[in-house]
C-alpha cells in the first residue's frame, strides 16, 4: 500500500496526509486533509484496532473526503478533515492525547480536530491542552459537550423526510425501525424514535449498549447475524461503514436507508443504483449525519448559541428532499446528487475566492 498513497490521494483528491508517530505514548496517527477550499478541515478523530495499516490509512481517506461534502452541503465554511488513531481504545490515555495534541497543532490550524468513533469529550479536554485547534470540548471548559445528540436528530430529520417522500407523510407512528449501533448516537436516536411512536428494534455488538439501549426504552434486540432478516421499515445504520453492500442489498427488506454512519455505501456508484433498482429510498450519508458537524463548528466559530444550532441542524429535512428531487430529475443516486451540490458550492466558493 505505501507506494499507492499518492495514487489513492491523486484519485481521491487529497490535499495532504500527515503521518504521526510517538513510541513513548504507542501513537500512531494518520491526519488526512481532503479540501480546504471552503476553509480549514475539521473532522474527527477515530481510534480503531485496524486490522492493517493500509485500512487504516484507506478509512482516513474516505472518511476525511465525507467531511469536505459534508461542510459543503451544510453551508458550513470548513473544509474536510479526519483523522485516525491506531490501537486498542482500552489503552488511551493522557500521554497518547496530548501527543496526538502537539501534532495537530503543528498544522497551524489547517485541522481541527473533534470527536468520532471510541473518542469522546475528555479526551479532547487533553488534546486542548496542547492545541486550540479542537472543538466539541466539554460544556464546563466552555465547549458544546458531545456532538452525537445533534447528530441523531438530524438523522431523526432526515428520516422523517424520507418518511414524508416515501409515505406522502412524515408521521413515524407504527413504523419499523431497526437501529444498528446503539452507541453514542444510536442510543439518542432510539429515543427520538421512541418519542414518535415508531416499533424499534436495536442491533449491536457490545453488550453494555445493548442493556443500557434496551432497558431504558424497552426495545427489542436483534442478533447482529439476524439483522438482515427482520422485515422492517427503515433500516438506520448508526454502527459502522459499508454495510449496504453486494451481500446485504439483496437481503435488506426495508424501504428506507436512514442512518448515521459514515460511508454507509461499499461502493457508492454501484450500491447506490442497485438501491433504486430495488425501490429502496437512501438518504446520503454525509448529509443526514451532518448535525454534529455543524454543532462543532458552532463552537469552533465562537459564536455558540444551543438554540441557533436545532433550527441549523433541522435544515436536514429540506435539504434531503432537494436531493431526492435532483435525483429524479438526472436520473442519478442520491448520494450523486448530493455529491453534486456539495462540489458545485465549493467551485462557486473556489471562483469567489480567485476573484478581488
Ligand atoms: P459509537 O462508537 O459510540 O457507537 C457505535 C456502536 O456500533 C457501538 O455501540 C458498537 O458496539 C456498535 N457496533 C460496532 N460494530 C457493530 C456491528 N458489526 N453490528 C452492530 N453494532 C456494531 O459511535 P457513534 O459516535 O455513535 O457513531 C456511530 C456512527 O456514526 C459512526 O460511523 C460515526 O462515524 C458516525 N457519525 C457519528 C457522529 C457523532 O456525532 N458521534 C457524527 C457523524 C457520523
Amino acid at each position: 500500500m505505501s507506494n499507492k498513497v499518492f495514487e489513492l490521494m491523486k484519485d481521491m483528491e487529497h490535499e495532504q496526509v500527515v503521518f504521526c508517530h510517538d513510541p513513548h505514548s504507542n501513537l500512531k496517527a494518520i491526519i488526512a486533509i481532503h479540501n480546504t477550499t471552503l476553509g480549514p478541515a475539521l473532522g474527527g478523530t477515530r481510534m480503531w484496532n485496524y486490522n492493517s495499516d493500509d485500512d487504516a490509512v484507506i478509512d482516513a481517506l474516505r472518511l476525511s473526503r465525507g467531511m469536505t461534502y459534508k461542510a459543503a452541503i451544510s453551508g458550513l465554511n470548513l473544509g474536510g478533515g479526519k483523522a485516525v488513531i491506531i490501537g486498542d481504545p482500552a489503552l488511551k490515555g493522557e500521554a497518547l492525547w496530548r501527543r496526538y495534541g502537539k501534532f495537530v497543532n503543528s498544522l497551524n490550524g489547517k485541522y481541527i480536530t473533534a470527536e468520532d468513533v471510541n473518542t469522546s469529550a475528555s479526551d479532547m479536554e487533553f488534546i486542548h491542552q496542547e492545541t486550540k485547534h479542537v472543538t466539541g470540548i466539554p460544556e464546563y471548559m466552555g465547549g458544546s459537550g458531545d456532538p452525537s445528540p445533534f447528530t441523531a436528530y438530524g438523522v431523526f430529520v432526515g428520516m422523517k423526510a424520507c418518511a414524508h417522500k416515501r409515505w406522502g407523510n412524515d408521521n413515524l407512528n407504527g413504523k419499523k425501525v431497526l437501529v444498528q449501533g446503539v452507541g453514542h448516537v444510536g442510543h439518542y436516536l432510539v429515543g427520538h424514535l421512541i418519542e414518535a411512536g415508531a416499533k424499534v428494534f436495536i442491533s449491536d455488538i457490545n453488550k453494555d449498549r445493548i442493556k443500557e439501549t434496551a432497558d431504558k426504552f424497552k426495545v427489542e434486540f436483534i442478533e447482529p447475524a439476524e439483522m438482515l432478516n427482520v422485515d422492517m421499515d427503515i433500516y438506520a445504520p448508526c454502527a459502522l461503514g459499508a454495510t449496504i453492500n453486494s451481500e446485504s442489498i439483496p437481503k435488506l427488506r426495508c424501504s428506507i436507508i436512514a442512518g448515521a454512519a459514515n460511508n454507509q455505501l461499499a461502493e457508492e456508484k454501484v450500491h447506490g443504483r442497485q438501491l433504486i433498482e430495488k425501490g429502496i429510498i437512501y438518504a446520503p450519508d454525509f448529509l443526514i449525519n451532518a448535525g454534529g458537524l455543524v454543532n462543532v463548528a458552532a463552537e469552533a466559530s465562537g459564536s455558540y448559541n444551543r438554540e441557533k444550532v436545532t433550527k441549523d441542524v433541522e435544515k436536514i429535512y429540506n435539504r434531503i428532499l432537494d436531493i431526492f428531487t435532483l435525483s429524479e430529475k438526472e436520473d442519478i443516486t442520491t448520494q450523486e446528487a448530493a455529491m453534486q451540490i456539495a462540489q458545485k458550492r465549493i467551485d462557486d466558493v473556489a471562483h469567489v475566492k480567485s476573484r478581488l
